[in-house]
């Protein structure tokens, strides 16, 4: 192999190693210089070939085998006769100014998501906080750039909290989903209205967008209608039937209590159709002496039936029959429901329009997003959150 190629591997592809010194037992130190006959200026690009003077600059690069390694490269100035300026040659793989290698930021990069803390990453590249910090999230906002694409034809909205442990308050986040490439699009910070329209504006292809899964927030209704003109809105399945599985238990555990061990709690929270014989008869008997309870029982189970049909006209027909029975109804809370359901009645049923298309995939990412908080032991700035989550759920 030709020295050429093995400074591709040891230094850099422009670099000739003039020296080999292995100092302390942990460090390597190399000297290294670039052998071009001329340079461009990065001014004026016009050819300069006449060397005014030479500066050693240290550069660390990546580890070898558990060395540290450091690049001294004595660097030459060239003078430009065009603006009359010397100006210090360009090294490939670094970065102008930079005192580490484009390989050792995505080396630590890499590092700072396998460990579970940057301290460690610290320890390992011996290297400053600051500059894992800064390999980190520059490397991560580079990744971000290059993924970078208009936006997709389905997409899921949705938000989440996230909990600062300095401030020891709560913000939440707005999260973005590409359904179809199955991962997080964008991460806003905020739930409102103007929060999340600041983030929206940056985005391109709004155009683009077809189908909106989002939970029942009027916000993110106002939002979506006016940002993406050419979608169809489809409200979250869960949401909706978590609407009615919460009146279900709020009225239940005025009856027996709140306590989370009672037999009737999950009897009564769990699908009908899956539970045994002697159970049902149990959940009828019971429901028998509470009859206000009963009336959103059923409703909760037709609404569960209701998601299972097949077909947009035969749903129609049967949200409408719920509607009507709901209308008859006495119970506050019955009416309660039947009012949300009627403004979002175009977006429940278009869940039957689009083949059960749910927000599932976003909860899932909210998970996600639990965690990479609390892999981060919670985050100082919003900016880094985002890149970490952009870059965990791409
Ligand atoms: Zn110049």
């Amino acid at each position: 192999m030709s020295m050429d190629n093995l400074a591709r591997i040891i230094a850099l592809p422009e670099l000739q190693i003039t020296e080999v010194k292995h100092a302390s037992g942990n460090t390597i130190t190399m000297t290294c210089i670039k052998t071009s006959e001329f340079e461009v200026c990065p001014k004026c690009a016009s050819k300069a070939d006449r060397i005014y003077d030479h500066r050693n600059v240290t550069i660390k690069d990546e580890p070898l085998r558990s060395k540290s390694v450091f690049l001294v490269i004595r660097k030459r100035r060239f003078f430009c006769k065009a603006c009359r300026k010397p100006f210090m040659e360009p090294v490939q793989g670094i970065g102008k100014g930079r005192r580490t290698t484009h390989r050792f930021q995505a080396s630590v990069c890499r590092a700072a998501e396998l460990y579970s803390d940057l301290k460690s990453v610290q320890k390992t590249y011996r290297c400053s906080a600051d500059t894992v910090y800064r390999a980190t999230y520059g490397q991560l906002e580079l990744n971000q750039r290059k993924r970078q694409y208009p936006l997709p034809s389905a997409i899921g909205i949705d938000e989440h909290s996230i909990r600062k442990p300095r401030f020891k308050a709560t913000i939440y986040a707005t999260m973005l989903v590409d359904h179809r490439n199955r991962r997080v699009y964008d991460l806003m910070e905020g739930r409102s209205k103007t929060e999340v329209e600041e983030g929206l504006r940056k985005l391109q292809g709004c155009q683009n967008v077809k189908q909106v899964t989002l939970d029942l927030s009027p916000t993110y209704r106002d939002l979506a209608r006016t940002w993406f003109p050419n979608a169809d809105l489809i409200a979250d399945r869960f949401h909706v039937q978590r609407l009615f599985t919460k009146k279900v238990n709020r009225l239940r555990k005025r009856i027996t209590g709140d306590k989370r061990s009672h037999p009737m709690r999950k009897l009564l929270l769990r699908n009908l159709e899956d539970l045994e014989w002697y159970e049902k008869r149990v959940v009828w008997q019971w429901l028998g002496f509470h009859p206000a309870l009963k009336e959103i029982y059923e409703f909760k189970e037709a609404m569960r039936r209701f998601y299972k049909i097949r077909g947009y006209k035969r749903a129609k027909k049967a949200l409408g029959r719920i509607c009507d029975r709901m209308g008859y109804s006495k119970n506050k809370d019955v009416l309660e429901l039947r009012k949300v359901i009627l403004d979002w009645w175009d977006e429940i049923l278009n869940y039957h329009r689009y083949n059960g298309m749910s927000n599932g995939r976003v909860e899932g990412f909210n998970r996600k997003a639990k965690l990479c908080q609390r892999r981060a032991y919670g985050f100082k700035k919003f900016k880094n959150y985002r890149l970490r989550l952009l870059n965990l759920c791409a």
